[in-house]
């Protein structure tokens, strides 16, 4: 029986505003070479300059796997020629990357297991090859936008394993706010290394990768695909002929590895530090101010603000709804009708929609309850307006004031205009006021509902507190 070693090299792309070594825009929705520069296009001459931000990332990073942030490292040229990397170099790190010796504990069927990070480093992406019949472009928006390559240790001894460590991994960076992380975009794609061994030995036979997996279904038939490949081919007699150091693509139609080309050793890169780019020192100082905020400790000052720790566990399980509850407090919200907007009334009408595409952002939802807070309209005003704001079209989009004013849903507060509402009412009904002032104090609730058929809405409680300094004055 065999012993199947996995390792996994992660590329996920930094959510930084511009690119890694210039000022160009990473947006991906524009025209084809409209984010380029003299440094993105490699044109002789360019000096790149490093992107405090995607650095501040990737320590980021470092800190919640536990490793090391080392203090000085180093950006390398890696040598290799492709249409869509105009330098025909990129930059990376060899020698000394930003994160080494982390770890991700991860949940297997025997319980938790440790899986080593060996390193985690910064480097450039390359361009896009689009090909058309018989024309072939580049569009090189995406030249120079950061990547984390994130590389596990070969800890990992299934399928199920490496898929665990990626699920952990890919809500991690999420979380971290470090990168999107979308599959389908390509900005969380994986290679893996698999080998197999028989059952006993410590030595490591031949590896293979698989390149450029960007789902969790593919990455995990990819994997148990090669694993009987190898294991056949050990079985039959033919490892060593069959079973080459080498880079193989999954075909997700056929279901099948396929041979691409040799796997290059790092000698064949010609690595060497990049003259244009001044060894990296991070000041301690520096380090202070990126520690992260990891889900506990997010958890604990949720808990502390007063939210139940049931809704603070709710709010931290995503990082999208954590960072629309802190955007609705940043409105003026209070907290504890921001958690019920949120994840009753707001997340019960999106029925397991996504936060992130829904129409209602945060800061119109925090407007929305600031409003409420400040008794300018009532809850169940509130709901109407929420409805409204999901229902209305998005070409013509109203605020929330403006849907207060249109729906005619405001409270009077004004002390003076409920002065003169009440006082009409008690001097229409004498009789009754009289019958109040000799204890039938239940005809309370008849004024109200007199006073509110002339007016659309009132802060119940400045109306009530008035109407009765009326009655009893
Ligand atoms: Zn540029």
């Amino acid at each position: 029986m065999f012993e199947t070693i996995i390792g996994l090299e992660v590329h996920t792309q930094l959510n930084t505003q511009t690119k890694i070594f210039c000022s160009c825009s990473t947006s991906f929705k524009d025209a084809p070479n409209s984010h380029t520069c003299p440094v993105c296009l490699g044109l002789p001459g360019a000096l790149p300059v490093l992107n405090e931000a995607a650095l501040k990332k990737a320590i980021a990073f470092g800190m919640a796997i536990d490793a090391t942030i080392n203090q000085d490292s180093i950006f390398a040229r890696k040598n290799y020629f492709y249409p869509d990397l105009p330098k025909a170099y990129q930059i990376s790190q060899f020698e000394i990357p930003i994160v080494s010796a982390g770890y991700l504990d991860i949940d297997t069927e025997s319980g938790l297991k440790r899986i080593g990070i060996e390193r985690a480093h910064l480097e450039e992406d390359a361009g896009k090859n689009i090909h058309e019949g018989e024309f072939s472009k580049v569009d090189l928006n995406r030249a120079g936008t950061p990547l984390l390559e994130i590389v596990s240790r070969p800890d990992l001894r299934s399928a199920q394993e490496a898929i665990s460590y990626l699920k952990k991994l890919h809500a991690l960076v999420r979380f971290l706010g470090i990168s999107d992380a979308n599959m389908q975009e390509g900005n969380f794609r994986c290679d893996a290394n698999v080998s197999i061994r028989p059952k006993g030995e410590s030595k490591l036979y031949t590896r293979v990768e698989i390149k450029n997996l960007n789902s969790f279904r593919f990455i995990q038939k990819a994997i148990e695909y090669e694993v009987e490949r190898q294991s056949e081919a050990f079985e039959r007699g033919t490892y060593a002929s069959e079973v080459v150091q080498e880079t193989r693509l999954f075909d997700t139609t056929k279901g099948i590895t396929q041979s691409m080309r040799d796997k290059e050793g790092s000698a064949d890169y010609r690595y060497f530090p990049d003259p244009d780019l001044r060894r990296v020192h991070i000041p301690k100082a520096f380090l202070e101010q990126v520690i992260p905020e990891l889900p506990d400790a997010k958890k604990a000052r949720y808990i502390e603000l007063g939210v139940k720790p049931e809704d603070a566990s709710m709010l931290v399980s995503d990082v999208a709804i954590a960072e629309y509850f802190e955007e609705m407090m940043g409105m003026g919200a209070s907290v504890k009708a921001s958690v019920s907007w949120l994840c009753v009334e707001l997340l019960g009408r999106l029925e397991g929609a996504e936060l992130e595409s829904c129409k209602v952002g945060a800061q119109t939802l925090g407007t929305l309850v600031q409003r409420i807070d400040s008794k300018k309209i009532s809850g169940k005003a509130g709901k109407e307006i929420l409805d409204a704001l999901l229902s209305q079209s998005a070409s013509q989009p109203s605020d929330v004031d403006t849907l207060i004013e249109k729906l005619g849903l405001a409270q009077v507060q004004d002390t003076q205009e409920l002065s003169r509402a009440i006082e009409a009412i008690l001097a229409q009904h004498p009789d009754k006021v009289a019958q109040y002032k000799g204890g039938k104090t239940k005809l309370l609730g008849f004024f109200v509902g007199q006073i509110l058929k002339n007016m659309k809405g009132a802060d119940p409680s400045a109306l009530n507190a008035l109407l009765k300094e009326k009655l009893e004055g």
